[in-house]
Protein backbone atom coordinates (compact mmCIF):
# COMPACT_ATOMS: atom_id res chain seq x y z
CA UNK A 1 0.00 0.00 0.00
CA UNK A 2 0.76 3.62 -1.08
CA UNK A 3 1.12 6.44 2.05
CA UNK A 4 -1.90 7.61 1.56
CA UNK A 5 -3.94 4.53 2.02
CA UNK A 6 -1.95 3.62 4.99
CA UNK A 7 -3.14 6.82 6.73
CA UNK A 8 -6.62 6.41 5.40
CA UNK A 9 -6.62 3.20 6.68
CA UNK A 10 -4.84 4.83 9.53
CA UNK A 11 -8.02 7.24 9.22
CA UNK A 12 -10.47 4.74 9.31
CA UNK A 13 -9.54 2.63 12.47
CA UNK A 14 -9.10 5.61 14.36
CA UNK A 15 -12.60 6.22 13.73
CA UNK A 16 -14.14 3.35 13.79
CA UNK A 17 -12.31 2.99 17.65
CA UNK A 18 -13.63 6.40 18.48
CA UNK A 19 -17.51 5.40 17.22
CA UNK A 20 -17.32 1.91 19.73
CA UNK A 21 -16.06 4.46 22.29
CA UNK A 22 -18.78 6.74 21.73
CA UNK A 23 -21.54 3.74 22.06
CA UNK A 24 -19.70 2.55 25.07
CA UNK A 25 -19.34 5.09 27.79
CA UNK A 26 -21.32 5.07 30.17
CA UNK A 27 -22.01 8.37 30.54
CA UNK A 28 -24.19 8.93 27.74
CA UNK A 29 -27.85 7.97 28.14
CA UNK A 30 -29.93 5.54 26.17
CA UNK A 31 -32.52 7.12 24.43
CA UNK A 32 -35.81 7.11 26.12
CA UNK A 33 -39.27 7.34 25.92
CA UNK A 34 -41.03 11.22 26.10
CA UNK A 35 -41.94 11.14 29.69
CA UNK A 36 -45.81 12.17 30.26
CA UNK A 37 -45.20 15.44 32.33
CA UNK A 38 -41.33 16.55 31.44
CA UNK A 39 -39.87 19.34 34.39
CA UNK A 40 -38.00 20.77 31.24
CA UNK A 41 -38.68 20.64 27.72
CA UNK A 42 -36.45 21.23 25.06
CA UNK A 43 -37.62 22.48 21.19
CA UNK A 44 -34.40 20.43 18.97
CA UNK A 45 -32.95 17.03 20.26
CA UNK A 46 -29.43 18.17 20.21
CA UNK A 47 -30.23 20.51 22.68
CA UNK A 48 -32.49 18.16 24.59
CA UNK A 49 -29.88 15.63 24.62
CA UNK A 50 -27.19 18.19 26.39
CA UNK A 51 -30.15 19.27 28.87
CA UNK A 52 -30.86 15.34 29.80
CA UNK A 53 -26.50 14.81 30.20
CA UNK A 54 -27.10 17.86 32.94
CA UNK A 55 -30.04 16.72 34.25
CA UNK A 56 -28.72 13.00 34.96
CA UNK A 57 -31.67 11.29 37.41
CA UNK A 58 -32.91 14.54 38.50
CA UNK A 59 -35.42 16.18 36.20
CA UNK A 60 -37.50 14.66 33.38
CA UNK A 61 -36.41 16.56 29.85
CA UNK A 62 -39.24 16.38 26.98
CA UNK A 63 -38.29 17.08 23.50
CA UNK A 64 -40.29 18.83 21.27
CA UNK A 65 -39.36 18.63 17.65
CA UNK A 66 -39.43 14.88 16.65
CA UNK A 67 -36.92 12.89 15.05
CA UNK A 68 -36.55 13.25 11.56
CA UNK A 69 -38.56 16.49 11.23
CA UNK A 70 -36.48 19.99 10.44
CA UNK A 71 -37.28 22.90 12.53
CA UNK A 72 -37.30 25.43 10.09
CA UNK A 73 -40.80 23.22 8.43
CA UNK A 74 -42.46 21.80 12.08
CA UNK A 75 -45.60 23.20 12.72
CA UNK A 76 -46.55 22.39 16.66
CA UNK A 77 -48.80 19.70 17.70
CA UNK A 78 -51.40 20.35 20.40
CA UNK A 79 -49.34 18.04 22.59
CA UNK A 80 -46.16 20.19 22.98
CA UNK A 81 -48.83 23.18 24.24
CA UNK A 82 -49.85 20.61 26.76
CA UNK A 83 -45.90 19.46 27.72
CA UNK A 84 -44.82 23.15 28.03
CA UNK A 85 -48.06 24.02 30.16
CA UNK A 86 -46.91 20.76 32.44
CA UNK A 87 -43.15 21.84 32.68
CA UNK A 88 -41.33 24.35 34.75
CA UNK A 89 -38.78 25.37 31.88
CA UNK A 90 -38.35 25.64 28.17
CA UNK A 91 -34.74 25.82 26.76
CA UNK A 92 -34.53 27.17 23.00
CA UNK A 93 -32.26 27.91 20.75
CA UNK A 94 -33.97 31.34 19.25
CA UNK A 95 -33.15 33.09 15.88
CA UNK A 96 -35.92 31.95 13.83
CA UNK A 97 -34.83 27.80 14.42
CA UNK A 98 -38.09 27.59 16.59
CA UNK A 99 -39.85 30.66 17.33
CA UNK A 100 -43.04 28.36 17.19
CA UNK A 101 -42.29 27.61 20.82
CA UNK A 102 -43.44 31.47 21.67
CA UNK A 103 -46.76 30.81 20.32
CA UNK A 104 -47.08 27.52 23.29
CA UNK A 105 -46.06 29.35 25.82
CA UNK A 106 -45.64 33.45 27.04
CA UNK A 107 -41.77 34.51 27.09
CA UNK A 108 -40.99 34.04 31.01
CA UNK A 109 -41.41 30.34 30.60
CA UNK A 110 -38.57 30.70 27.56
CA UNK A 111 -34.75 30.41 28.06
CA UNK A 112 -32.82 31.65 24.88
CA UNK A 113 -29.73 29.50 24.67
CA UNK A 114 -28.27 32.32 22.29
CA UNK A 115 -27.46 35.26 24.60
CA UNK A 116 -24.29 32.54 26.10
CA UNK A 117 -22.98 31.26 22.78
CA UNK A 118 -20.64 32.39 20.68
CA UNK A 119 -22.29 33.74 17.16
CA UNK A 120 -21.43 33.91 13.54
CA UNK A 121 -23.19 36.19 11.25
CA UNK A 122 -26.13 35.27 9.14
CA UNK A 123 -25.38 34.51 5.30
CA UNK A 124 -27.31 37.09 2.66
CA UNK A 125 -29.95 34.20 2.37
CA UNK A 126 -31.08 33.61 6.02
CA UNK A 127 -34.40 34.68 6.52
CA UNK A 128 -35.62 38.52 7.33
CA UNK A 129 -34.75 39.98 10.72
CA UNK A 130 -31.78 37.21 11.83
CA UNK A 131 -28.82 38.96 12.19
CA UNK A 132 -26.73 35.64 13.05
CA UNK A 133 -26.64 32.04 11.88
CA UNK A 134 -29.19 30.10 14.20
CA UNK A 135 -27.39 27.09 13.69
CA UNK A 136 -25.05 26.86 16.67
CA UNK A 137 -25.24 24.06 18.42
CA UNK A 138 -23.13 22.72 15.75
CA UNK A 139 -19.88 23.98 16.87
CA UNK A 140 -18.57 22.05 19.94
CA UNK A 141 -17.34 25.29 21.86
CA UNK A 142 -20.66 26.21 21.61
CA UNK A 143 -22.07 23.10 22.99
CA UNK A 144 -20.17 23.61 25.88
CA UNK A 145 -21.42 27.22 26.58
CA UNK A 146 -24.72 25.75 26.50
CA UNK A 147 -24.37 22.89 28.75
CA UNK A 148 -22.82 25.58 30.97
CA UNK A 149 -25.83 27.78 30.92
CA UNK A 150 -28.64 24.78 31.33
CA UNK A 151 -26.27 23.86 34.59
CA UNK A 152 -26.91 27.48 35.30
CA UNK A 153 -30.51 27.19 35.10
CA UNK A 154 -31.37 24.05 36.62
CA UNK A 155 -29.35 24.99 39.80
CA UNK A 156 -31.32 27.80 40.08
CA UNK A 157 -34.24 25.95 39.44
CA UNK A 158 -33.04 22.79 42.11
CA UNK A 159 -30.49 24.66 44.44
CA UNK A 160 -29.84 21.58 46.44
CA UNK A 161 -28.88 19.54 43.46
CA UNK A 162 -26.71 22.19 42.28
CA UNK A 163 -23.55 20.10 42.95
CA UNK A 164 -24.78 17.01 41.23
CA UNK A 165 -25.56 19.09 38.04
CA UNK A 166 -21.98 20.84 37.79
CA UNK A 167 -20.65 17.51 38.35
CA UNK A 168 -22.94 16.38 35.47
CA UNK A 169 -21.34 19.27 33.40
CA UNK A 170 -18.03 18.31 34.23
CA UNK A 171 -18.37 14.83 33.15
CA UNK A 172 -19.98 15.95 29.75
CA UNK A 173 -16.95 18.62 29.37
CA UNK A 174 -14.49 15.84 29.57
CA UNK A 175 -16.24 13.98 26.63
CA UNK A 176 -16.71 17.66 24.34
CA UNK A 177 -12.98 17.91 25.13
CA UNK A 178 -12.12 14.38 24.25
CA UNK A 179 -14.55 15.00 20.91
CA UNK A 180 -12.44 17.68 20.32
CA UNK A 181 -9.39 15.87 20.19
CA UNK A 182 -10.50 13.10 17.72
CA UNK A 183 -12.38 15.18 15.52
CA UNK A 184 -9.27 17.07 15.28
CA UNK A 185 -7.18 14.52 13.95
CA UNK A 186 -9.57 12.47 11.88
CA UNK A 187 -10.14 16.09 9.51
CA UNK A 188 -6.10 17.08 9.86
CA UNK A 189 -5.14 15.00 6.58
CA UNK A 190 -7.99 16.08 4.39
CA UNK A 191 -6.58 16.95 1.19
CA UNK A 192 -9.94 18.55 -0.08
CA UNK A 193 -11.82 20.78 2.42
CA UNK A 194 -14.43 22.01 -0.04
CA UNK A 195 -17.93 21.01 0.47
CA UNK A 196 -21.52 21.85 -0.49
CA UNK A 197 -24.37 21.49 1.96
CA UNK A 198 -27.96 21.46 2.30
CA UNK A 199 -29.17 24.31 3.23
CA UNK A 200 -27.66 27.14 5.23
CA UNK A 201 -26.10 24.98 8.72
CA UNK A 202 -23.18 24.12 8.55
CA UNK A 203 -21.05 27.49 8.80
CA UNK A 204 -20.01 26.93 12.70
CA UNK A 205 -18.95 23.09 11.46
CA UNK A 206 -16.75 24.73 8.97
CA UNK A 207 -14.94 26.88 10.88
CA UNK A 208 -14.57 24.00 13.25
CA UNK A 209 -13.05 21.88 11.34
CA UNK A 210 -11.39 23.98 8.66
CA UNK A 211 -13.59 23.69 6.19
CA UNK A 212 -14.93 25.76 3.15
CA UNK A 213 -17.72 25.64 1.67
CA UNK A 214 -18.13 26.73 -1.45
CA UNK A 215 -22.14 26.16 -2.39
CA UNK A 216 -25.85 25.70 -0.78
CA UNK A 217 -27.82 23.80 -2.43
CA UNK A 218 -31.83 25.47 -0.97
CA UNK A 219 -31.60 29.13 -0.47
CA UNK A 220 -34.50 28.86 1.87
CA UNK A 221 -34.54 25.62 4.05
CA UNK A 222 -37.29 23.25 3.54
CA UNK A 223 -38.39 25.24 -0.17
CA UNK A 224 -36.71 23.81 -3.47
CA UNK A 225 -34.58 26.19 -5.25
CA UNK A 226 -35.76 28.47 -7.93
CA UNK A 227 -34.36 26.26 -11.66
CA UNK A 228 -31.89 29.35 -11.79
CA UNK A 229 -30.46 29.03 -8.68
CA UNK A 230 -30.19 25.21 -9.26
CA UNK A 231 -28.45 25.60 -12.39
CA UNK A 232 -26.20 28.55 -10.43
CA UNK A 233 -25.80 25.85 -7.84
CA UNK A 234 -24.27 23.28 -10.65
CA UNK A 235 -22.62 25.71 -12.17
CA UNK A 236 -20.51 26.16 -8.49
CA UNK A 237 -19.57 22.58 -8.50
CA UNK A 238 -18.39 22.17 -11.69
CA UNK A 239 -16.18 25.28 -11.13
CA UNK A 240 -15.06 24.39 -7.29
CA UNK A 241 -14.85 20.96 -7.63
CA UNK A 242 -15.90 20.44 -3.77
CA UNK A 243 -15.29 17.07 -2.64
CA UNK A 244 -18.49 16.35 -1.65
CA UNK A 245 -22.10 17.25 -1.70
CA UNK A 246 -24.06 16.46 1.74
CA UNK A 247 -27.98 16.11 2.05
CA UNK A 248 -29.44 16.28 4.95
CA UNK A 249 -31.90 13.56 6.63
CA UNK A 250 -34.60 15.93 7.75
CA UNK A 251 -35.07 17.05 3.57
CA UNK A 252 -36.20 14.94 0.80
CA UNK A 253 -32.93 14.72 -1.46
CA UNK A 254 -34.89 14.06 -4.59
CA UNK A 255 -34.26 17.46 -6.17
CA UNK A 256 -30.78 16.24 -6.33
CA UNK A 257 -31.05 14.25 -9.11
CA UNK A 258 -30.50 17.02 -11.31
CA UNK A 259 -27.26 17.07 -9.62
CA UNK A 260 -25.95 14.09 -10.34
CA UNK A 261 -27.01 13.82 -14.10
CA UNK A 262 -24.90 17.30 -14.42
CA UNK A 263 -22.02 16.81 -12.23
CA UNK A 264 -19.73 13.65 -11.09
CA UNK A 265 -19.67 14.54 -7.44
CA UNK A 266 -19.66 12.30 -3.92
CA UNK A 267 -22.79 13.13 -2.32
CA UNK A 268 -23.35 12.44 1.30
CA UNK A 269 -25.38 13.05 4.54
CA UNK A 270 -24.77 15.04 7.31
CA UNK A 271 -27.44 15.75 10.03
CA UNK A 272 -27.84 18.82 12.05
CA UNK A 273 -30.37 17.65 14.57
CA UNK A 274 -30.22 13.72 15.03
CA UNK A 275 -32.35 11.54 17.45
CA UNK A 276 -32.02 9.11 14.64
CA UNK A 277 -30.42 5.19 15.66
CA UNK A 278 -26.70 5.81 15.40
CA UNK A 279 -26.63 9.49 16.57
CA UNK A 280 -28.94 9.51 19.94
CA UNK A 281 -26.41 11.85 21.88
CA UNK A 282 -25.03 15.02 20.89
CA UNK A 283 -21.47 13.24 21.15
CA UNK A 284 -22.47 10.32 18.67
CA UNK A 285 -24.57 13.35 16.19
CA UNK A 286 -21.01 15.15 15.86
CA UNK A 287 -19.15 12.18 15.46
CA UNK A 288 -21.20 10.57 12.73
CA UNK A 289 -21.02 14.14 11.02
CA UNK A 290 -17.30 14.00 11.10
CA UNK A 291 -17.11 10.08 10.23
CA UNK A 292 -19.14 10.85 6.79
CA UNK A 293 -17.46 14.20 6.54
CA UNK A 294 -13.99 12.07 6.24
CA UNK A 295 -15.15 8.97 4.78
CA UNK A 296 -16.88 10.92 1.66
CA UNK A 297 -13.87 13.60 1.23
CA UNK A 298 -11.49 11.07 1.19
CA UNK A 299 -13.42 9.15 -1.30
CA UNK A 300 -11.59 9.27 -4.44
ZN1 LIG B 1 -31.36 25.03 9.63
Amino acid sequence: MNKRAWLLLGVTITLIFLTFLAFMRVGIPKPRRQPAHPDVVVTIFPVYDIARQIAGDKFEVGLLLPAGASPHTYEPAPSDAKAIADSSMVLAVGGQIDNWVMSLTDESQVTMLDKYVTKLPASEENEEGVTYDPHYWLSTDNALAIGRQITEEFSQLDPKNSDYYFEQYEFFRSEILALQKSMQSATNSLSNRKIATFHNAWQYFAVENNLEIVAVFEEFPGKAPTPLYLANFIDTIKAQLPGAVFTEPQFSDRQLNTLRQAADVNIGILDPIGGLPGRESYQQLMLYNVNELVAKLNHE
